[in-house]
């Protein structure tokens, strides 16, 4: 090998060596020392000086309903509060995801901001907040409209600080979250050889996660030729071989670590009293951090409804609804990325739960193998209800901690 490759190698594997070997309390003293910035502060305090109309801009993006597929309007407005800041770029891409690139000086990395546009509410749904005891009351406050508002809020606040950072800030605001992950699929479809670090803001205040649980959704039909309560043929209705089968699914064991759930929340038989089941149907929600888990329990469900099928001389039909996988990145919980997350966490005063059961806009860019997390600017309540509502107070601290993530990716 010559010399001088070698030399290079050897640079290569100390940087690397320097960049990985730091402590947490070092990543700590570095998102301190980011906060105690001059101009860092000044942000904050354009944080604290614009409360009100923080609030104000909020509620109004959250009485936009946007509806997954009819996201347009909401973005719409959005995109005329982007034109008031220093952005370089403010463009639609071919799904409607609404992108800003607030451009850094250089030499560091690209760190993409996430939040939905779409709200799981019908399309026409009037919205009107109220404030009542400290909180926003409104459907979708939270659920994403939250975090739209935190990344606008941190816009602002850097602005008017004049911070710059050394990678471009790159805002993308998505539609589709809440169905089948169209926006940002086709986002990190454009743009996966570019991003360095990708941040889903959905959900979260305290805490974040670094990885997806894997989801799996089925329903599995037990199929007989049904017949009248009193038809001497077939014996049984098909509920029967139904109701031994989710007997018999609930006595699996179902690991907590790794993280898994299963739940059979759906189920049907016949439409009528006096009549056999022809066709008895139930779901199952097969959830886990960890694929293998999936699969040994698919496999387990699999030979019960078989069993029962037999059984009862009934033909078993499985549906997959829907299927998304585990998204996990080996080694990505001690990765600088995750590093930093904690202690920018730490260094706001959280203690931060920091789990991998994300299911949300991080989980497609992890699956390509873009780093990412997931996190949040609040907490709020009953998310997905009409009764959706939001903290207030803490939102405001939630901006503060999304400012310093920003800065403490994208470099000072
Ligand atoms: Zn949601």
């Amino acid at each position: 090998m010559p010399r001088l490759l070698a030399l290079s190698g050897l640079t290569l594997l100390l940087s690397c060596f320097q960049v990985f070997s730091q402590t947490p309390e070092q990543y700590l003293d570095q998102a301190r020392a980011i906060q105690n910035d001059p101009k860092v502060k000044a942000a904050n305090d354009y944080i604290d000086k614009n409360r009100e109309r923080i609030l104000r801009e909020w509620i109004a993006i959250t009485e936009i309903n946007a509806p997954s597929g009819y996201e347009h309007e909401r973005a719409k407005y959005i995109e005329k509060l982007l034109g008031k800041h220093r952005l370089q770029s403010i463009r639609y891409d071919a799904a409607g995801n609404l992108i800003a690139v607030r451009k850094g000086t250089g030499g560091g990395p690209v760190v993409v901001f996430d939040a939905q546009l779409d709200t799981v509410f019908q399309p026409g749904l009037k919205i009107k907040a109220t404030i009542r005891e400290g909180r926003v009351h409104a459907p979708g406050v939270g659920d994403d409209t939250r975090n739209i508002e935190a990344l606008l809020a941190t816009i602002g606040a850097l602005d008017a600080a004049g911070i710059e950072t050394k990678g471009d800030l790159v805002f993308v605001f998505t539609v589709e979250e809440e169905t089948n992950f169209t926006g940002v699929k086709q986002f990190i479809k454009d743009n996966k050889d570019k991003i360095n670090y990708y941040i889903a803001l959905d959900g979260g205040y305290e805490g974040f996660t670094y990885a997806g649980i894997g989801i799996n959704w089925y329903r599995h039909h037990f199929v007989g030729p049904g017949g009248h309560t009193r038809s001497r043929t077939p014996p049984y209705s098909a509920s029967l071989p139904l109701a031994r089968a989710i007997s018999k699914i609930y006595e699996l064991r179902v690991p907590t670590n790794p993280s898994s759930n299963l739940n059979i929340g759906m189920l049907r038989g016949s439409d009528v009293v006096n009549a056999k089941a022809s066709d008895a149907w139930f779901t199952v929600d097969l959830r886990s951090t960890s694929n293998k888990v999936i699969a040994d329990l698919e496999k387990k469900i699999a030979a019960i409804l078989e069993k029962e099928a037999r059984r009862a001389n009934v033909t078993l039909k499985t549906e997959v609804i829907s299927t998304s996988p585990a998204a996990v990145i080996p080694g990505h919980r001690n990765s600088k990325m995750v590093m930093v997350a904690e202690a920018v966490h730490r260094a706001m005063g959280f203690d931060p739960p920091i789990t991998p059961t994300g299911s949300n806009n991080a989980s497609p860019a992890l699956l390509q193998g873009v780093p990412s997390i997931s996190t949040g600017a609040g907490p709020c309540d009953h998310s997905h209800a009409l009764t959706e509502n939001c903290e207030i107070e803490p939102l405001y601290k939630g901006i503060k901690k999304i400012l310093l993530l920003e800065l403490a990716l994208a470099q000072l």
